[in-house]
């Protein structure tokens, strides 16, 4: 049985002060819940965010990690910085980083890689465009994505991994894909991570994300290979992120 996990990704949002109270409200609001809990903020506030979630049930992570291990890489964060502050996810391989940053699919991997090697658990995103879709190449995609990751990870790295599925047609748009939509890629993804891996294809998180909200978030969870949901704009507001949770 794979526990749930529900993520807040944060994006380039938030400030001392309304973090404060966000991160205070989750904290108290928090059921004694069934499934994993994690935020993931912007970089500069991972310090605040570990002071203030230090002995609680909730982790927290980063948005983005470094593909190399350190030096002179202006304006980047390594993995083991993560740790330093108390990581236990990063996110990999969003769409906003793949198409405004053009991370390449070997790029994402070696991040992946380079987080799992420091102990971090990489939230890898994969997800395909609206024309994709519409031009019936999901699978496709989603594979040559997953694959670039498949290609470098042993093992015992990719049981570690979670995978999440964002189309990227429904990712801040309000559009969710339906629960089967979103069961068809998930069981799609999970087959080919049992075809490197047994193991992994059995224990790997897959997550959707896409508008996932406290209306839609029950039905989207109850599905077989749905494990659990990366929340953008929801994870904002306590009490919608704390309705998702209970609905894990
Ligand atoms: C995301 O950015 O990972 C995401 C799923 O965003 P939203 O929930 O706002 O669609």
């Amino acid at each position: 049985m794979r526990r749930k996990l529900i993520a807040g990704n944060w994006k380039m949002n938030g400030s001392l002060a309304a973090n404060g109270n966000l991160l205070a409200s989750i904290k108290a609001g928090l059921p004694g819940s069934a499934c994993d809990v994690a935020v993931c903020v912007p970089a500069v506030y991972l310090a605040q965010t570990q002071s203030e979630l230090s002995g609680s049930k909730i982790a927290w992570g980063g948005q983005d990690v470094s593909a190399h291990e350190s030096g002179a890489y202006t304006g980047e964060v390594s993995a083991t910085m993560l740790r330093d502050v108390g990581c236990r996810y990063v996110i990999v391989g969003h769409s906003e980083r793949r198409s405004y940053h053009n991370e390449s699919d070997e790029v994402v991997a070696r991040k992946a890689l380079r987080a799992a090697a420091s102990g971090l658990t990489p939230i890898i995103c994969v997800g395909e465009s609206l024309e994709e879709r519409e031009s019936g190449e999901t699978d496709e995609v989603v594979a040559r994505q997953i694959d670039a990751v498949l290609a470098v990870m042993d093992e015992e790295s990719l049981k570690g991994v979670v995978v999440a599925y964002e189309p990227v047609w429904a990712i801040g748009t309000g559009k969710t894909a339906t629960p089967q939509m979103a069961q068809d890629v998930h069981a799609f993804l999970r087959q080919r991570l049992g075809a490197k891996s047994v193991v992994a294809g059995e224990k790997v998180r897959i997550l959707y994300g896409g508008s996932m909200k406290p209306d839609n978030a029950k039905e989207l969870l109850s599905m077989p290979d749905i494990d659990g949901g990366l929340i953008g704009g929801a994870s904002l507001k306590a009490s919608d992120f704390l309705a998702i949770v209970n609905a894990a």
